[in-house]
């Protein structure tokens, strides 16, 4: 028979395994059991609904059978099976599976994995067999089949694929145990109380029965005619013992679940390779009766901001699994969160269309959304540290969930959302800015531009700092919508640093600035013609101290709004365009020269009309229209 190749990343994968220097090769039978538990999964959901499959809930199982003398374990599940093709697709190649993209995360990350934390992180599944086995056998029917398929391997130089005899549906898997080594006693895995240890610590929460036949001897009865010197006698027996409690975690009392033993099922299930952030496990009565463990992740899956990615909790009936990925069980802007629920409210074969209506499952959905909100802002007074480690894999997802339905959400989410405090240096929450706000402080000041460092040197947020006012620096993407989404926060509204009103005049102020208005009226119309439509309008500033020019725009389309919509659209971009207003600093020594220019010299002035414009775009991190020509211009004027 010929053998085939396996693609390349699967061999590359398959002589880690076979090499692997990791010390806990005991997780492959983890992996096969998991494996296995899946595969039932299929059938036994199949089942609910089709009467064809012939077995019972209690009809499926899992067999480990170690047999010493061969130097075989075999691991059986009368699950669903594979077909030729899907042992081609699923053994034959490790491309779609978890150690890929494990890989290609950390490289996104900067870091290089070794090939230890790439077994050891995270599960690779079928391939770990090949850590303690030098000769694999899977031999599986697929249900709805005729015909079996016997797939077998001796590692990295390829694989077999012939049709065999195999009565029931399902798949066996033997592993054919490497010899033992100095360093390695392969042939523990061929021990009964190994094994079941294994299972105990491993797969204890597996919902199917794993039975392993154990052999036992036990002291023979006493014979009713037995003198004075009977001596006791042993004999041998078989019986099936079943190695796993079966009780989901989820279903175990809080206090008896040991915090490894959520992050192992949470790292199992949802394939990360760090613990979460945080866990939810609680168990409601009532109107509907239901357990839930949910999961915080500590960082976002790769396709998290794409379309791929797809929201939901499994659903479980009394233990059975119903749905995989119920999606109406998490509101979009908590859509992070993985995990379980089990109802006994639900029927079996209830349909993906019926479930969707029903009162329980909305009831259930509310009441997570307050809880998973609650454990969060548990987690943000607790351990802030965390809690930044969610905002930043999460944050962005919050903000847009703010924003979302026009703002139908905000409410619930306001308190979670955090930003970049000009007094505290760091990440603060608005109920941390409103409890310090000065008792004559109208506003939430915030200021928006690329970075903490560049909107700090902003010139129009320094009047606000003089006062002693916190500003709220808004450097990511959607945090200017998100604010204009809240509008305020418990009834103090936000204020951009930009607009002319941000901090109130007196009437004196106001007349003051009115006289300046009207005495420069001549340089504020020379301004605007020089330039143009590159602004809609040039002003004697209200909110510049020292800076001498800064660039604002009137209307609802802000300047980084503008470069958001631009950035989202390119060809959107002139419909979008903010409105720019110049702002000019009266009493800068800038002024004073561009107002002498305007008096003698109008070549001059409209040099100097230039230069400052362009000093606007720079301060405000908008690209300059001909970085040139502006060049040359400063060069000619040093001259
Ligand atoms: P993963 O479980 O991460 O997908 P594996 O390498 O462990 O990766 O398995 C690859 C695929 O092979 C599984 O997704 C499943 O479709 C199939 N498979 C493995 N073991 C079994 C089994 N015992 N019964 C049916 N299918 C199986």
């Amino acid at each position: 028979m010929e053998k085939q190749q396996f693609k390349a990343e699967s061999k590359r994968v398959l002589d880690l395994m076979i090499n692997s220097i990791y010390t806990h090769k005991e997780i492959f039978l983890r992996e096969l059991i998991s494996n296995a538990s899946d595969a039932v999964d299929k059938l036994a959901y199949k089942s609910l609904t089709d009467e064809k499959v012939g077995l019972n809930r209690s009809d499926f199982q899992i067999v480990l059978t170690p047999d010493p003398v061969a130097r075989t374990l075999t691991i059986s599940d009368n699950g669903i099976g594979m077909t030729k093709e899907e042992l081609e697709e699923n053994l034959g190649t490790i491309a779609r599976s978890g150690s890929l993209q494990f890989k290609q995360d950390m490289a996104a990350a900067g870091e290089t994995p070794s090939d230890v934390d790439i077994i050891g992180q995270f599960g690779v599944g079928f391939y770990s067999a090949f850590m303690v086995a030098d000769e694999v056998t899977v031999t599986s029917k697929a249900y709805g089949s005729d015909t079996a398929w016997r797939w077998t391997s001796e590692g990295a130089d390829g694989y077999t694929l012939e049709a065999c005899e195999k009565d029931q549906v399902g798949t066996d898997i033997v592993l054919h145990i490497k010899a033992d080594t100095e360093e390695e006693k392969y042939g523990e895995f061929l021990e009964q109380y190994r094994l079941d240890s294994l299972v105990k610590k491993y797969s204890d929460y597996i919902h199917y029965p794993i039975k392993m036949l154990m052999h036992k001897s036990r002291q023979k009865e006493r014979p009713a005619d037995a003198g004075d010197d009977y001596k006791p006698e042993w004999e041998d027996y078989d019986q099936w013992e079943t190695l796993n409690s079966m009780v989901p975690l989820w279903q175990r009392p809080k206090k008896e679940v040991k915090p490894e033993e959520y992050n192992a099922f949470y790292k199992e299930q949802y394939g990360d390779w760090e613990d979460p952030l945080s866990v939810i496990h609680m168990s409601a009565e009532g109107q509907v009766t239901y357990q839930a463990m949910l999961y915080i992740p500590g960082h976002a899956p790769y396709d998290f901001y794409t379309r791929d990615y797809q929201k939901g909790l499994q659903l479980y009936s009394s233990g059975v699994l119903i749905m995989d990925r119920c999606a109406d069980l998490l509101p979009d802007h908590f859509r992070f969160v993985k995990g379980v629920v089990d109802s006994q409210d639900f029927s079996l074969n209830i349909s993906r269309e019926m479930l969707q209506h029903t009162r329980q499952l909305k009831l259930i959905a509310n009441n997570l959304e307050k809880k998973i909100k609650a454990d969060l802002l548990r987690l943000q007074k607790d351990d802030r540290e965390k809690y930044e480690t969610f905002w930043k894999a999460f944050g962005v997802q919050i903000k847009y969930g703010v924003m979302a339905e026009y703002g139908a959400h905000k409410e619930l989410l306001k308190d979670l959302l955090l930003f970049w405090s000009s007094k505290e240096e760091k990440l603060i929450t608005l109920a941390e800015y409103k409890a310090r706000m000065a008792a004559d402080q109208p506003y939430i000041y915030f200021a928006c531009g690329d970075s903490t460092a560049n909107v700090a040197k902003l010139p129009q947020v320094e009047r606000i700092l003089d006062k002693g006012y916190e500003i709220l620096y808004l450097t990511e993407e959607p945090d200017e919508f998100v604010v204009d989404a809240l509008g305020a926060y418990e009834e103090t509204p936000f204020k951009s640093v930009n607009d002319k009103d941000a901090l109130p005049e007196s009437e004196e102020e106001k007349a003051q600035a009115e006289k300046k208005t009207e005495e420069n009226k001549d340089v504020l119309d020379f301004v605007k013609e020089a330039l143009g439509d590159r602004i809609k309008e040039a002003r004697i500033s209200r909110i510049l101290k020292s800076g001498a020019v800064c660039l604002t725009a009137d209307g609802p389309v802000s300047l980084e709004m503008e470069k958001y919509f631009r950035r989202m659209d390119p060809s959107q971009a002139n419909s979008m365009s903010a409105q720019r207003v110049l702002e000019l600093n009266p009493d800068s020594g800038a002024f004073a020269a561009l107002r002498a220019a305007v008096d003698s010299d109008k070549e001059k002035a409209a040099q100097y009309v230039n230069l400052l414009y362009n000093q606007a775009l720079i301060i405000a991190g908008i690209p300059l229209e001909d970085p040139a020509a502006y060049t040359e211009l400063v060069c000619s004027l040093m001259k």
